[in-house]
């Protein structure tokens, strides 16, 4: 009895959901050849359409959410190569947020395990950026002071668990600094100050990919910008939305809007394609919100992602210098070519730097395998796509893979490193400000 009247009590996101989203599917089948998923498998409930399907199902009352909803919904990469393709213009972004919300608020894939590890990672550790650099600094002391070389030599991973050994494989390196040990809170343009931006330096990002937020700013105060970088962020919830948090996700968006007010800006950027796609969309988690509706809405339109803003303004082409030739090819972050559009500015970026060549990656808009945490869940489909990616990596002859995604950066690092490639993995700020740095050389 109790259990049928929570039933009927529940907060159903699918049901809740704007119905013209949930009805949009004409059923064609154009995305299905685009679906990593469905290529791996054929099997209609691994792909688009027949996800949608389900979905569909549930919001019109004639299935009830179950284990089975639940792996799938958790099987699909989050990708949106689905949308790149569909005809119908279907917001599969928006349908799939609210249907891993709809698997978390039934507890269909609840086990005390998924629990405690979804409550330390998403619920604490990334509702915290001083948490998050609270571990980061720990394991970057584990690998300065060679234990982590230690224990991986001494093989005493090998009588751990093999899922373990693989996550421990995967752990990244930790830079000596973090961006607020790099960045100055406000950094003046070099010459004319022509726009007044904010930069976003994420959570997994300023952990890892410190010297990319570094490198960025730099870029951005190349082409007249004073940039305003806050010391101590927090994750922009996109974690949290991707994975059926959509409260914890509104909860960042709140707090991201109060600490960047979007009319003091000119853009507020972000330089990670996974995050900026979460990041447009505030006033999707904002719109019952009176008191931040409005902003939200100002705040979608302030924000944009580096390439796309350097490209909007016309970025400052490096001068020739005596910079090494290099050959390069781009891997396009899904949520920044599928979810963004943003397909031409990284190339049209590339492409200014002296001495470099920029050579096609074949399928470079197929994902990578990362897609946020999914290379921890789900690793044999992640890892099957990457070892497509770097097959295709390697038939360029590139010596340097640029994307502009962290997720993908680190994927992509540690794949060339388990597989001996001699590859660099370089975020396309970096490559620009190595050129900017060569001028003055
Ligand atoms: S998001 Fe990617 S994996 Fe999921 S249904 Fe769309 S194309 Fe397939
Ligand atoms: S999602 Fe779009 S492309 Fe795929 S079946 Fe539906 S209408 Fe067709």
């Amino acid at each position: 009895m109790v259990e049928a009247v929570q039933k009927t009590t529940r907060h159903s996101h699918l049901k809740n959901l704007d119905y013209s989203v949930v009805q949009q599917c004409m059923h064609c089948g154009l995305c299905l050849p685009t679906c990593p998923t469905y290529d791996a498998t054929k099997l209609e409930r691994n792909s688009p359409r027949g996800r949608i399907a389900l979905m569909r199902a549930i919001a019109d009352g004639q299935l009830e959410a179950t284990k089975i909803f639940g792996d799938e919904m958790y099987f699909c990469l989050g990708c949106l190569a689905c949308m790149t393709a569909c005809p119908a213009g279907v917001n599969y972004a928006e349908l799939f947020e609210h249907a891993r919300a709809e698997v978390e608020e039934c507890h269909v894939l609840d086990s005390p395990k998924r629990k405690l590890i979804r409550w330390f990672t998403v619920k604490w550790l990334f509702m915290d950026l001083s948490r998050l650099l609270f571990v980061g600094r720990a394991m970057r002391l584990y690998q300065r002071l060679g234990i982590q070389t230690l224990i991986r030599r001494s093989g005493v991973m090998k009588v751990l668990p093999k899922r373990l050994q693989e996550l421990e494989a995967m752990t990244p390196v930790i830079p000596p600094k973090f961006s607020a040990d790099m960045i100055a809170p406000v950094t003046p343009a070099v010459g004319e100050r022509k726009y007044r931006v904010a930069m976003l330096t994420g959570c997994a990002q300023d952990l890892i990919f410190s010297e990319v937020n570094r490198d960025t700013v730099e870029v951005l105060t190349h082409n007249g910008c004073e940039v305003f970088t806050p010391p101590e962020q927090q994750c922009c919830g996109s974690l949290h939305a991707h994975n059926g948090e959509l409260r914890l996700a509104t909860e960042l968006a709140r707090k991201a809007i109060d600490q960047f007010p979007p009319e003091q800006f000119d853009a507020i950027i972000s330089n990670a394609g996974g995050c900026g796609m979460h990041l447009k969309h505030y006033s999707n988690l904002l719109a019952d919100d009176p008191h931040y509706r409005e902003r939200a809405e100002l705040w979608d339109c302030k924000l944009k992602d580096v390439h796309e803003f350097l490209a909007q303004i016309g970025v400052r082409a490096p001068s020739r210098n005596g910079q090494p030739a290099i050959t390069v090819t781009y891997h396009e972050s899904c949520h920044l070519s599928h979810g963004q559009k943003i397909v031409l500015q990284p190339r049209q970026v590339l492409k200014l730097i002296p001495n470099l060549t920029l050579v096609e990656l074949p399928e470079a808009n197929w994902c990578c395998g990362s897609a946020g945490i999914y290379n921890l869940v789900q690793p044999e489909m992640a890892n099957e796509l990457l070892d497509r990616k770097l097959k295709h990596i390697q038939s360029t002859g590139a010596t340097v893979v640029a994307n502009g995604n962290s997720g993908c950066l680190l994927q992509l690092i540690n794949g060339v490193r388990e597989a001996g490639m001699q590859v660099r993995v370089a975020h396309p700020m970096t490559l620009l400000a190595e050129a900017y740095r060569a001028e003055k050389a």
